[in-house]
Order: C-alpha cells, then sequence, then structure tokens
C-alpha cells in the first residue's frame, strides 16, 4: 500500500511536500465547508483538512484512510499534539475499511469498564496510552539480550511440555492423548532445564520464557507470565548480582531514561520484615514497623504478656480523622490476618487516648511516646500475636497509608536486593515445612548444621530484586552436591523413592561434575509495569486473562468436544 511516511516524522521543515498518510480516523470535525480528521497512525496523529467537505466520501471514527496530500503550516498551532504546527491539506482521500461503531472510545481517556476492554481487546490496545506499553516492554527486551549478549550469555529455549514437578505453585497439566493417563505439565519456570545446562557446561543461559502458574490472580499477577530467566556458573553472589545490576541500570536507562545508581543496597530478608512487614518492602516512605516486645516487658495485659511478638506503627497527623469507622475497618483487616484485632491509639492534646488506654501503666504510656517521636494528631496502631501474622498486617497497614496520605512522590524508584531468605517457611494452616524459594536453593554454609535440628533455621543464598515495593524479580545460588539435595527433598517430605519418580533424572545429572551455579529470574510483566507507570499487570500484556483467569475476548478455558475428550482417554466428573 503506498504511503510515503508515518504521521510524526512530518515536521515544519516539510510544508509544501506530496505525502500520503495511512491510518483509522480518530475525530472528524464537520464545520460545513470544511472537514477536519485527526488520522491516527502507530506513531501519532495528524490533522487532515478537507476542503470541499460536499465532495468527501463518507468518513467515521476509525475507518482505515489513505491520504494523498500537501503539508502546510497551521493557521493556529496545537502545542499538545506532536504535530500541532502542521497539517495535510487532502487532495484525496481512499476509504481503505469502514469501521462498525467501536463499543469502547479509542483514546487515552476512556470510560469503559476494564471488562468491556478485555473483551475487544483489539480495540483497547488501539489506545496510543496502551501502545506505550508494548514499546516499553519491548525495549526491555531488546536491551536484555543485547545486554546478555554482551556478556557472554547465551538464549536457548527449553520445552514447554515438561514433566510435573512440585517446585512450589499449581501447575497447568496437559493431557496426553498417546499415553492416557500420563500429563504433560506447562512449566512454572525453567529451573530445572537451566540448572541442567550448567551441568551442560553453557555456563551463562537466559531466556525469555513463558511461564505457567496456576495461582489466586491479583492485580500484579497472570497465570501465564514471562520472566527474563537467568542462570550461571562459577560466579558467587556477589559477583552475579553484579551483572544483574548491569542489566536493570540498562532497562531503566533505555526505557524510561531513569539513571539507577549502582550497587543496589542490600537488605536481608530479617530486617525488611522486621522494618517493613513484608519482604518487598516499599522503602520510598517511613512510617517504619518498631518492635516493642522489651517496652511491654512488665505489661499485665494477658494478651500481650504471652504474645510472640507485638509490634507497631506510627501513622502522622491522621488522629482527627481517625473515626470509629476507620478503626474498624483496621479491625477487619487484622482479622484477614487471623489476629483478633489491633490497638489504635491517638495523640491528643498532648495525651494518648483510646480504648486500649487502661491497659497501659504511665511507664508504658509515656514510653510509647518516646518510642515513636509522637507529636499531636499522630496514631499508633500495635497488633500482637504470632509475629508472622502480626508483622505482615502492620506491613500491608502501613502500605495503605502510605498511598492514602501520598507519602510516595510519583516517578521514584527505589530499588534494593533483599537477602538471607530463610531456606523454609512453615505453612500458616497445615503447619507444613515448605521451601521459601524452590527446593534447589543452597543452605548458607554455616546454616548447614541447622538441617539437622531445626531446618526453619536455616537461612538460604537467596535474593529478590524489590522495585517500588514489587518483587522484580528472584533467585538463588543453586545446591550443587547431591546430598545436601537429597536432604532438603526429605526435609521437605519427599521421600527417596518420590525424589526419584519426580525429580530422578535432575538428581542423577548433579553426579556428572556439576558446577557452582546461580540464576534468578525477572517478571517481565512487573518490570513493564513498574517502568510504564500502572498497577494493573494486565496492561502490559497483551491479550490477559481478567481476575477469574478467564479470558473475557475469547473466552478460554472453554469446554471442549467429547471426541476430543474421548481422544485424550477423560472422562468428566458431573458435580
Ligand atoms: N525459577 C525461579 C523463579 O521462577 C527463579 C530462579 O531461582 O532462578 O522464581
Amino acid at each position: 500500500m503506498e504511503r510515503t511516511c508515518r504521521n510524526t516524522e512530518l515536521s515544519l521543515a516539510d510544508v509544501g511536500k506530496k505525502v500520503t498518510l495511512v491510518g483509522w480516523v480518530s475525530k472528524k470535525r464537520n464545520l460545513g465547508s470544511i472537514i477536519f480528521v485527526d488520522l491516527r497512525d502507530r506513531s501519532g496523529i495528524m490533522q487532515i483538512m478537507i476542503k470541499e467537505a460536499d465532495k468527501a466520501p463518507d468518513i467515521r471514527n476509525e475507518y482505515v484512510l489513505q491520504v494523498e496530500g500537501t503539508v502546510s503550516r497551521r493557521e493556529v498551532a496545537n502545542p499538545k499534539m506532536k504535530t500541532g504546527e502542521i497539517e495535510v491539506i487532502a487532495d484525496k482521500i481512499n476509504v481503505v475499511n469502514t469501521a462498525k461503531t467501536t463499543p469502547l472510545i479509542i483514546a487515552d481517556e476512556t470510560d469503559a469498564l476494564e471488562e468491556v476492554r478485555l473483551k475487544y481487546r483489539y480495540l483497547d490496545l488501539r489506545r496510543p496510552c496502551m501502545q506505550r506499553f508494548f514499546d516499553i516492554r519491548d525495549e526491555i527486551k531488546i536491551t536484555t539480550h543485547k545486554y546478555l549478549h554482551e556478556h557472554q550469555f547465551i538464549e536457548v529455549e527449553t520445552p514447554m511440555l515438561a514433566a510435573s514437578s512440585p517446585e512450589g505453585a499449581k501447575e497447568y497439566l496437559v493431557p496426553s492423548r498417546l499415553h492416557h493417563g500420563s500429563f504433560y505439565a506447562l512449566p512454572q519456570s525453567p529451573q530445572m532445564f537451566k540448572q541442567l545446562l550448567m551441568v551442560a557446561g553453557f555456563e551463562r543461559y537466559y531466556q525469555i520464557a513463558r511461564c505457567f502458574r496456576d495461582e489466586d490472580l491479583r492485580a500484579d499477577r497472570q497465570p501465564d507470565f514471562t520472566q527474563i530467566d537467568i542462570e550461571t556458573s562459577f560466579l558467587d553472589q556477589n559477583q552475579f548480582l553484579t551483572i544483574m545490576e548491569g542489566l536493570i541500570h540498562e532497562i531503566f536507562m533505555n526505557t524510561i531514561g531513569y539513571d539507577v545508581k549502582l550497587p543496589l543496597r542490600q537488605m536481608t530478608y530479617k530486617e525488611a520484615m522486621e522494618r517493613y512487614g513484608t519482604d518487598k518492602p516499599d522503602t520510598r516512605f517511613g512510617i517504619e514497623l518498631h518492635n516493642l516486645k522489651s517496652l511491654f516487658a512488665d505489661t499485665t495485659f494477658e494478651t500481650y504478656k504471652t504474645a510472640d511478638a507485638i509490634r507497631g506503627i506510627c501513622v502522622p497527623n491522621v488522629a482527627d480523622t481517625t473515626s470509629r469507622k476507620v478503626v474498624d475497618n483496621l479491625t477487619v483487616e487484622a482479622k484477614k490476618f487471623g489476629l483478633g484485632g489491633l490497638a489504635v491509639l491517638k495523640m491528643e492534646n498532648e495525651e494518648l487516648t483510646g480504648g486500649f488506654v487502661k491497659f497501659l501503666t504511665e511507664g508504658e504510656k509515656a514510653a510509647l511516646i518516646k518510642e515513636f517521636a509522637m507529636k499531636n494528631n499522630d496514631i499508633i496502631i500495635i497488633s500482637a500475636g504470632p509475629d508472622n501474622r502480626v508483622s505482615p498486617l502492620l506491613g500491608a497497614i502501613r502500605l495503605q497509608y502510605g498511598k492514602q496520605l501520598g507519602l510516595i512522590k510519583p516517578n521514584t524508584y527505589d530499588l534494593l536486593w533483599v537477602i538471607d531468605f530463610p531456606m523454609f517457611e512453615r505453612e500458616i494452616e497445615t503447619g507444613e515445612i515448605v521451601a521459601t524459594h524452590h527446593p534447589f536453593t543452597r543452605p548458607r554454609d554455616e546454616d548447614l548444621p541447622y538441617l539437622d535440628t531445626d531446618p526453619t533455621k536455616a537461612l538460604s543464598y537467596a535474593y529478590d530484586i524489590v522495585i517500588n515495593g514489587y518483587e522484580a524479580g528472584g533467585g538463588t545460588l543453586r545446591i550443587y552436591d547431591q546430598n545436601i539435595q537429597k536432604k532438603i527433598f526429605n526435609i521437605l517430605g519427599l521421600s527417596d523413592e518420590e525424589v526419584q519418580t519426580k525429580f530422578g533424572y535432575f538428581v542423577n545429572a548433579l553426579q556428572y561434575g556439576t558446577p557452582p551455579h546461580a540464576g534468578m529470574a525477572f517478571g517481565l510483566d512487573r518490570l513493564a509495569m513498574i517502568l510504564g507507570g500502572t498497577e494493573n499487570i494486565r496492561d502490559v500484556i497483551a491479550f490477559p486473562k481478567n481476575l477469574a483467569g478467564v479470558c473475557p475476548m475469547s473466552g478460554a478455558p472453554t469446554p471442549v468436544t467429547d471426541k476430543q475428550l474421548e481422544d485424550l482417554g477423560i472422562i468428566i466428573k458431573k458435580d
């Protein structure tokens, strides 16, 4: 199709030039004898002036046009538009295709519900603000390929149809037509394959890998997502992290021109939990958690006497807006975290007030005011109970206040490594021991003895990169000693037999000269989301699923025919 250039390639310097443009009608204004059309192409908008309106073809929004005309200086420039100083006076308009009235407005500002946007995603993606997200996403990938190749990495693809492996999350299974009753599993990540590539001697691997996890969805999670997956041999933790920091620096620079200061700081998991109540702290604002255990050492309040942890936060200047309803909502929040409630105290007229004050001695009151350097109109929120509930609760409340009080400056970025994660954690409901990261994570040398005494005390060589409170990536040094690997499987409750059936090939491979190796994976979607400035991961995925795991456009997942099920040897149980 003939086209001389894209819209935004033209400027005042082209006035007088004959051009042929193509694009979609973004807007049409009929002024009687003259028609103005905003023609949108991938690059942006160009105003087209049609002088003989009566001779113009029928033109409506989203029609596809080919316009021949002459570039001309506008009488009144529009400084908001890239091409605002010029317009194209049409000689000839060719309606290439018509369009039905679209169910959503194709413009950055749209009032369409997300469900409608997802149903007509191809129209939603036509909006310039959406295309910008994909430019950022694309730039992340280009930068990654370039940087990693410059650092001797090679890209290797690993199977999508893999063996089921209990890495952590639930898997998506794919029934085998040739082997009824057997299933492939879609990879949660290429974890074992990339480690085997290290055994194979590749030394530096990466892959922009599709991964699949059947987990509850959230604003920042999708069932199929993309990772920048990386594995290296012969590097210690800091050598490895330095290379990864270089990659992140390049990505920030090339996408949004932001100069990330290196080296990134490192914070232990313990410190992150104690100060922020989360392993992915948003450190762009304060309201840090305080440990109040020793302050309440002599408490007579029964719940506090026996509590595993007592922690609190101070929120500045909100006492006057902390109504009964606000306190009730905070209590509801505490219950969600499995706690009975929490205490809210206000500083009013230089005095602590609130229902909980009656349980406090004068000494405790003074100590609390001092601990938080409280000023009038501040509040403190105190929670007591098991630490794995108390800290996350206060962490979540802290975050809500950070957002609500506008304490986070827009367009600021805070990056850090969180390191030294525990090897294992206990599931809150079942008490079962599970791997914090995954079962191939190497325990810290000094913590190896804990594997035989109290494994939950062992810390690991694990690191997450946290950006603005999001876990943007994570990884570990790997176990390369088969005996330790076996021990970890046993701690996780896998018998030798189960290990053989589930990971036999992997454990066997470790016996053939495995190099020390380390790796990580960055969440490509999350990076695109952070750099694109959206909190909704679906914005940076072309055809995402909604929160119910459904694609409103294609309807996936859909029922299949009886014949398809029969071929696969599957009978559906009717509930
Ligand atoms: N496979 C891990 C993950 O997906 C990352 C890694 O350890 O390399 O979280």
